[in-house]
């Protein structure tokens, strides 16, 4: 991968602010010479606001500044406003031309800092700018009388908002964030696999398209550089407040989106999702919905399209219905095992692009597992709505390290696929290991340990087989040597431990008793790094 630098600094006149981004969005965002493959520049953009504030300090002498140098700080003249502790709200506001397959985006961020720390600068995860040409930031303004926004840094997916005084812990900022998207088609500068944020002739995907957050953990923002393999965000829990408006878009556009969602009128929507730890949507005017009511409850929404029916054997196989009975089952033995699922409503897409991805409430299951649907459970249609369900416990509910500790969620989710066929298709239970997993592990040696970040692979496969597959192995090792009521018990607990949480390796071992670490201390070396 290829990481070129390159500090732009574009000082504005404070009374041309708006008006200058407004006009010349485009050159917000420096375009390199070769943007043709998927990993993400390192290229950085800072913004320097006009100073509002009597720093002393000429802007020029600020922009010299090398990045990352402090800023001179005084206390905030008057206390800002301190409020009880809670999680960030995002309220926006974005307007979608489908035609064109751009979005324009107000997001006005509300941050309680619970941090126990004073802070100077409030750091978010900005994924859509970890591709080339997809994002542009227009401004970032702060609300609160008191703390002005001095500077604004995007590189990569770290965009840091640097404050002209300290927030003090347990007060609250309010933040603006203007930006637009353009979104790119699936398969082509997005890689096939990442076309969660992108478009085809028939849908249009908007995952990780809204800045979240980053964690804050032991005086750090915790974002991580993008890489080819696997998922590299960590999110924490957030309430959303969506208005949607979408324009040039063909007649009969259904929204699929999570939470509470209402439609306006023919263009617009109000999306209402809490406690989520992202707010993934999608449209197509060609979405054929089913729904269904899961057993404890859970509304469960299909959206496919019509070659999710296929002909095989000169009979016709629903495959849409199939993910929604296979999906409604996962979420209603998923609550039974590990505790409730977070929401309401879960809503499962056919994607046009590979595999499938998993997001709060909502999840995607690639479109060539419909294609390939031999109308039996023994099938990646069933296997990957399963784990794309699964996620809502090992993501959803319980959060963790996406690109460190991957395993945490990857693993778990991919063994609770096992699980499902023990419930549902125990006559599938050995096909399943012989078909999702033998046949790609054939040797025992070789493998980096499981809990190996992202980092470690530069191909998906053996990222797969690693985390995924070996992963699934050591969770069946595990309950052999707990026993299964022991096991079951034990991930429960890490279920209630984690939710609504961000785990760790340490979370889950540390639920088990001295004598289960004893009982399990060979399979752990055996699978797991410095164990
Ligand atoms: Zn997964």
């Amino acid at each position: 991968m290829k990481h070129q630098t390159l500090i732009f600094v574009r000082q504005l006149v404070e009374t041309a602010w708006l008006l200058m981004c407004a006009t010349s969005a485009l050159g917000c965002t420096p375009t390199l010479a070769t943007q043709a493959t998927p990993p993400p520049t390192a290229t950085t953009v800072r913004i320097v606001q006009a100073s509002p504030f009597p720093t002393g300090a000429a802007p020029t002498e600020r922009l010299l500044q090398p990045v990352g140098s402090p800023i001179p700080m005084t206390a905030a003249p008057t206390p800002e406003v301190c409020a009880e502790a809670a999680i960030p709200l995002h309220t926006v506001s974005a307007e979608v031309d489908y035609a064109a397959r751009r979005v324009e985006v107000e997001q006005h961020t509300r941050y309680v800092n619970r941090t126990g720390d004073s802070l100077s600068a409030i750091v978010f995860s900005v994924e859509p700018n970890r591709y080339p040409d997809l994002f542009s930031l227009i401004s970032v303004t702060a609300k609160n009388a008191g703390i002005e926004v001095t500077a604004s840094e995007l590189t990569g997916r770290r965009l840091s908002v640097e404050l002209s005084h300290p927030l003090a812990s347990g007060c609250a900022l309010e933040l603006d964030l203007r930006f637009q998207l353009r979104i790119t088609p699936v398969g082509q500068v997005l890689s096939a696999n990442s076309g969660y944020l992108g478009y085809t002739a028939r849908q249009l995907n908007l995952g990780l398209w809204l800045p979240a957050l980053a964690p804050y953990r032991a005086g750090r923002w915790i974002t991580h550089d993008s890489a080819p393999v696997g998922e590299q965000t960590i999110h924490e829990l957030a309430d959303w407040d969506v208005a949607l408006r979408v324009v040039n878009a063909p007649d009969g556009l259904i929204l699929a989106a999570p939470g509470i969602v209402a439609q306006i009128d023919a263009e617009r929507w109000r999306i209402r999702h809490n406690a989520a730890r992202d707010l993934a949507l999608s449209l197509s005017p060609a979405y054929l919905v089913e729904r269904v009511m899961t057993e404890n409850g859970i509304a469960v929404e299909a959206y496919t399209f019509s070659d999710a029916q296929v002909n095989q054997d000169n009979a016709t196989v629903n495959g849409g219905a199939h993910m929604l009975d296979a999906a409604a089952k996962a979420i209603a033995m998923y609550s039974d095992l590990f505790g409730a699922y977070p929401h309401d409503r879960f809503v499962i897409i056919q994607a046009d692009f590979r595999d499938g991805m998993e997001f709060s409430g909502l999840a995607y299951v690639g479109g060539e597992w419909f294609r390939t649907f031999p109308g039996s459970p023994a099938s990646y249609l069933t296997i990957i709505t399963v784990h794309e369900t699964a996620h809502q416990w090992w993501y959803g509910r319980v959060g963790s390290d996406q690109a460190l500790t991957p395993w945490l969620d990857e693993a778990l989710a991919t063994y609770s696929e096992y699980i499902f066929y023990e419930e549902y298709h125990p006559a599938l239970k050995d096909w399943w290991w012989s078909f999702r997993v033998d046949a790609f592990l054939n040797v025992e040696t070789g493998f980096p340990p499981v809990d190996s970040p992202v980092f470690a692979f530069t191909s998906s496969r053996a990222y797969i087989n690693a985390v995924y597959l070996r992963g699934a192995r050591m969770f069946h090792q595990l309950r052999a040597d707990l026993g299964t009521d022991a096991f079951f018990d034990w991930l429960r607990r890490y279920a209630d431990a984690g939710d609504g949480q961000i785990a760790s390796a340490e979370t889950l071992w540390s639920l088990l008793s001295p004598l289960q670490l004893e009982a399990t201390a060979a399979t752990r070396s055996r699978y797991l790094f410095g164990e």
